[in-house]
């Protein structure tokens, strides 16, 4: 379904064996009901023409810069299948586990809107190419799979602007023909947490294996949730379709305030009728577009001007030899290989380029608890803040491995580490060893100047001293505290507690 159109009467039959659901697990019931939630997602491919016609895809064109006659619908023109949009939805099938169908169908799907030329949008309906598999992921740190019905290729639609006109309606045909890959879940998930876990998951995903840009701002990737909500054992109850998320805080927002909508309806004795809304962030409400009723009669059938969408095993195994390792699959591996919590191994694979980060510091003799400690602490503290990803960071692998590499062999603390870190993320130095020595950070492991330092600030906290005896372990910390100053930061922390209590008695 495109953007701009879609309703409960359209979609199509769901085409993979509908196998029972794997025991899906209760969420949290919401006032005694039970939240259930689908998810239609609209991945636009990345390819550099569209999908039926040799137009770009480029985003942020003047309007009406790259539509050519078959994107304008003009008569006598003809659809060409793009080889490269079948292949990625190949490289989705594979990495969900799905079938990848030997034989699909493009259909016409009939309806008029001013961004639609043709009158009809190509999407596939009873066969689609990526039939069933399955999306996991972690929530709270409970493995989660939520199935999938289909996935199937179709043409986007052209785009209304109505900001820029006053009293009238502008139409960008840019858009129109852009291939997408549209994700359609069962019914599995079971609150907004899930669903936007789930969501993240497919993000990644699709980033991952190289099929989508995922740039939500410009629209690469948007999802409809299907909400309705039922007493726990109850049939499934009517939903709600909530078109065109494109934010996961704006998903969660809008399925928690249509949740708590539902569940008011019904108390106040009204049945939920099936609708398409929209989500409003200004107000953080949901708001009906269109009710069931009134949605077209798409008239589907299979397009004459497209032969069926013929894919050799052979093509596939090519497809596979070519995948990347998968997300999960890394996880499990970083785990193993490395040693690393299951938690951690998730954090480093939110991107392939994190992943790839950690891989080059450890290949770089960073040890991998620390780097990843390094990864999810500092830098993701910097980038977060500066909103760039991995492949901006100022500071590189390689010279996260070497800063590393110091705390581990003792040169540096981990307070001092932090400070070289800044002067190498703020470009003040680029070289570990020459900021240890600039910044004359190179921790005290001379245990007799230490002794020293030691001595004087027992004499002088003899108050401290003295509640130390007593028993009073936060008079000792105070005492370290006191030490590490006097040193400037440069004593080592587990020295000088060995060497205070030694002292100490
Ligand atoms: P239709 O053919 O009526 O459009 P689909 O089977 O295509 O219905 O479902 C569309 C989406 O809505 C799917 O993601 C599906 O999981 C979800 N869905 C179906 N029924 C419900 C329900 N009762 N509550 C929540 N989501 C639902
Ligand atoms: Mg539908």
């Amino acid at each position: 379904m495109s953007a701009t159109s879609g309703s409960a009467a359209s979609a199509p039959p769901a085409t993979a064996a509908t196998s029972q659901p794997p025991s899906i697990p209760q969420g949290p019931l919401v006032q005694g009901y039970e939240v259930v939630i689908g998810f239609e997602t609209h991945a636009q491919l990345s390819t550099a023409s569209k999908i039926f016609s040799r137009a770009s895809t480029a985003f942020g064109a003047e309007p009406n810069t790259q539509a050519c006659a078959v994107d304008l619908a003009l008569p006598g023109t003809l659809p060409v299948m793009n080889k490269g949009a079948v292949e990625r939805a190949i490289r989705f099938g594979l990495a969900v586990g799905a079938h990848v169908a030997e034989r699909s169908v493009f259909a016409r799907k009939n309806y008029f809107y001013p961004d639609l030329p043709k009158g009809y949008q190509i999407s596939q309906f009873e066969i689609p190419v990526v039939q069933g598999g399955q999306v996991e992921f972690f929530l709270d740190g409970d493995k989660r799979a939520v199935r999938l019905v289909r996935a199937h290729l179709e043409e986007d639609a052209g785009k209304s602007l109505h900001e820029d006109f006053v009293g009238q309606t502008g139409i960008d045909l840019n858009r129109a023909g852009t291939p997408l890959l549209e994700i359609v879940t069962e019914p599995d998930m079971r609150s907004s947490l899930e669903a936007v876990a789930y969501a993240r998951e497919l993000h990644r995903l699709v980033t991952w294996i190289g099929i989508c840009d995922g740039n939500m701002q410009e629209g690469s990737f948007r999802c409809d949730a299907n909400v309705s909500v039922r007493k726990p054992g109850a049939a499934l109850g009517t939903r709600r379709e909530i078109k065109n998320l494109n934010s996961f805080k704006f998903m969660q927002q809008a399925i928690d305030f249509e949740v708590r909508w539902q569940i008011e309806q019904i108390e106040d004795g009204h049945a939920i009728e099936q609708a398409t809304v929209l989500f409003d962030p200004a107000t953080g409400e949901t708001r009906a577009m269109r009710t069931k009723e009134d949605a077209a009669d798409y008239r589907y059938f299979p397009d004459p001007d497209l032969p069926p969408l013929v894919i050799a095993r052979d093509w596939v195994d090519t497809v596979r030899a070519d995948m990347p390792e998968l997300p999960h699959v890394l996880r499990a591996r970083l785990a193993s290989e490395h040693g690393l919590s299951e938690y951690d191994a998730a954090i480093l694979t939110q991107s392939k380029s994190m992943a790839r980060y950690f891989l080059d510091a450890v290949a770089a003799g960073g040890q991998p608890k620390l780097v990843c400690n390094w990864i999810t602490g500092e830098l993701s503290r910097r980038l977060n803040a500066q909103e760039i990803e991995v492949d901006a960071s100022s500071v590189d692998a390689a010279t996260l491995a070497a800063l590393v590499r110091r705390i581990a062999d003792g040169t540096v603390s981990n307070n001092a580490a932090r400070q070289v870190f800044e002067a190498l993320w703020t470009g003040e130095g680029t070289d570990v060893d020459a900021v240890i020595e600039a910044k004359g950070l190179r921790q005290m492991n001379d245990s007799s100047a230490l002794e020293t330092i030691i001595d004087e600030v027992i004499a002088a906290n003899t108050k401290s001293v003295e509640e130390f005896r007593q028993g009073k372990d936060k008079a000792f910390n105070a005492l370290v505290g006191q030490v590490m100053k006097a040193s400037r930061g440069k004593a080592n922390p587990s020295q000088v507690n060995e060497l205070l209590r030694k002292k100490l008695g």
